[in-house]
């Protein structure tokens, strides 16, 4: 019997006995990079002669891992072997196979540090970020054990005499699972193993940005000796194997986390029935977000400043949730934007395996030159108060920006940046606030900084968003404290790290029998 869940609790890095640990594991991940990292298929290593370099974007020149892409033939060969495994994988009894789960929770205990520092160096996270990730993929596994373990009881059904019934949560088969690269361990690790546990067997096409990160999992999977088969690692690009996986008739369901325009596009194509597909693909998807922190009149406002700058700078604004939009009420605006200013100059940006520096990098090249457009056409849309510049030149850095008096229909207003930027606005009243909150087409997170009850309870209702938070940040999701999911353009609104997310993994059957 388990212990009950609870979180990994965040690792104090002023302690200089944690600050040490953390300067050994990065080294020891420095020893390693520019190593090579083979497709696993059905425990297979295979190499290929098309291969993508992962890049440290704190310092362009550094390879972090060189890695093999599959090509369409061995995403045939993945899902073919998947299907095999399946026929296995289902029957292993859901108790075993949570046991899986908290195995790899403990490996990964072990070597938390060491994934962490992988972060720092894939991904351009900061240590206390890096490790967030971390401590976040540990729960999602702890936590779906846990789940699974539910959903193997009996399940109260209404019982009748003569009759022997029983409803049962099983599998649905192949899974394409297709995680985004600013979790690349946590969302990975989640909706990977959230699918294995309820039965699945899966082709995970890791993030182009973030393969190592993934590479290094199967490992720990490999170690608490998940069955070959159960996960195939399948690193290639979204254009080249994306379509291909998601058209396959034996993909069953697939799990996407990503942006709005490549959610729609798997939605279009897992629609569409091929010739030998049996059934109507299953297709969770959890997509962007332009998300908002109000800021009432009567409200602590120091609170409120240092929730938007958190909230919108943490990790370069590279998180679903982060806050791109403050909308703010008239009779605290100035305030509250100066008091922003003011924190966001004292923002530290440098390479972030230095623990000196709080905001990093943006994850490539791709992602830094989509910001600065973006912050071209904030020039245009509003006052720039702060920022709006590059970093040094060594990675990837973009100065944490701030604009002013922001039309609350302005592109940096409606579209996602997915960077270190954020627009002011300014409300007429609490109701005024809200509407401009609701009028994008996302519907992700929101927060809400008021000491006004009737307030908050008018946003309870109103503010149309997934994950609604009072008086704090809108980032920083726990698992099993606030399950996270969006509405409209934000996806179909999962709840991963929730009671009903594994649900989506399986489906239910009922057994009558007559006595
Ligand atoms: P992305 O959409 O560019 O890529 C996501 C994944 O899809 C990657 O693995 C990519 O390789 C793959 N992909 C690309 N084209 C594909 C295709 N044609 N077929 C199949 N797969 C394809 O997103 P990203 O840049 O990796 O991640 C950032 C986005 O993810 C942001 O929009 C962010 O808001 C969103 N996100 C949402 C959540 C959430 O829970 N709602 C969480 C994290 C990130």
């Amino acid at each position: 019997m388990q212990v009950e869940f609870k979180n990994e609790p965040f690792t104090n890095f002023s302690l200089p006995e944690n600050k040490q640990a953390f300067e050994a594991a990065l080294a020891k991940v420095e020893s390693e990079l520019g190593r090579e990292y083979d497709l696993i298929i059905g425990g297979e290593r295979i190499k290929t002669e098309k291969k993508s370099r992962s890049i440290n974007p704190s310092n362009k020149e550094q390879v972090i891992g060189i890695v093999s892409q599959a090509d369409q033939a061995l995403a045939e060969k993945a899902i073919q072997v998947a299907a095999q495994t399946f026929e296995s994988w289902k029957a292993v009894p859901a108790e075993a196979r949570s046991r899986y789960l908290y195995k790899a929770a403990a490996i990964l205990r072990r070597r938390k540090h060491e994934f962490s520092a992988w972060l720092v160096k894939e991904a351009g996270k900061s240590w206390a970020e890096a490790d967030a990730d971390t401590a976040e993929a540990i729960d999602f596994m702890e936590y779906y054990g846990r789940q699974m373990d539910k959903l193997a009881q009996r399940q109260p059904l209404t019982r009748i005499p003569d009759e022997d019934n029983e409803l049962y949560y099983i599998p649905l088969g192949v899974g394409i699972v297709i995680p985004p690269w600013n979790f690349p361990l946590a969302i990975m690790v989640g909706m990977t193993t959230a699918a294995i546990v309820a039965g699945n067997t899966v082709v995970l096409k890791p993030a182009s940005t973030t393969p190592v990160i993934a590479a290094k999992f199967m490992e720990i999977l490999e170690d608490a000796g998940v069955p070959a088969g159960v996960v195939n690692f399948v690193p290639g690009s979204g254009s080249e194997i994306g379509d291909f996986l998601v058209e396959h008739p034996l993909t069953r369901f697939i799990s996407f986390t990503g942006s709005r325009d490549v959610g729609l596009r798997i939605n279009e194509l897992a629609a569409k029935h091929r010739p030998g597909q049996k059934w109507m693909k299953r297709l969770i998807a959890e997509m962007g977000g332009k998300d908002s922190i109000i800021v009432d009149n009567d409200c602590d406002l120091e609170l409120a400043a240092q929730a938007i700058v958190t909230s919108a700078f943490g990790f370069s604004g590279q998180k679903c949730s982060a806050c791109s939009r403050a909308i703010v009420h008239q009779d605290v605006y100035d305030q509250v934007l100066n008091r922003v200013v003011e924190l966001t100059k004292q923002l530290t940006v440098g390479d972030v395996r230095n623990p000196e520096f709080y905001t990093g990098p943006v994850v490539d090249e791709k992602a830094y030159n989509k910001i600065l457009e973006y912050i071209e056409i904030g020039k245009q849309e509003g006052k720039l108060m702060v920022g709006g510049e590059i970093g040094p030149d060594s990675g990837y850095f973009i100065m944490p920006t701030v604009f002013a008096d922001v039309d609350p229909q302005a592109r940096i207003m409606q579209e996602e940046i997915f960077g270190p930027v954020v627009a002011f606005t300014k409300a007429r009243d609490f109701d005024h606030a809200l509407e401009i909150a609701n009028n994008t087409e996302y519907g992700l997170t929101g927060s809400v900084i008021s000491r006004n009850r009737a307030h908050l309870e008018k946003a309870r209702t109103e503010f149309h968003v997934g994950n609604l938070y009072f008086n704090r940040k809108c980032t920083g999701a726990l698992v099993g404290v606030h399950p996270f999911g969006g509405f409209n353009m934000s996806g179909t609104d999962s709840k991963a790290g929730g009671p009903d997310y594994l649900l989506l993994f399986t489906q239910a059957k009922l057994v009558s029998e007559k006595l």
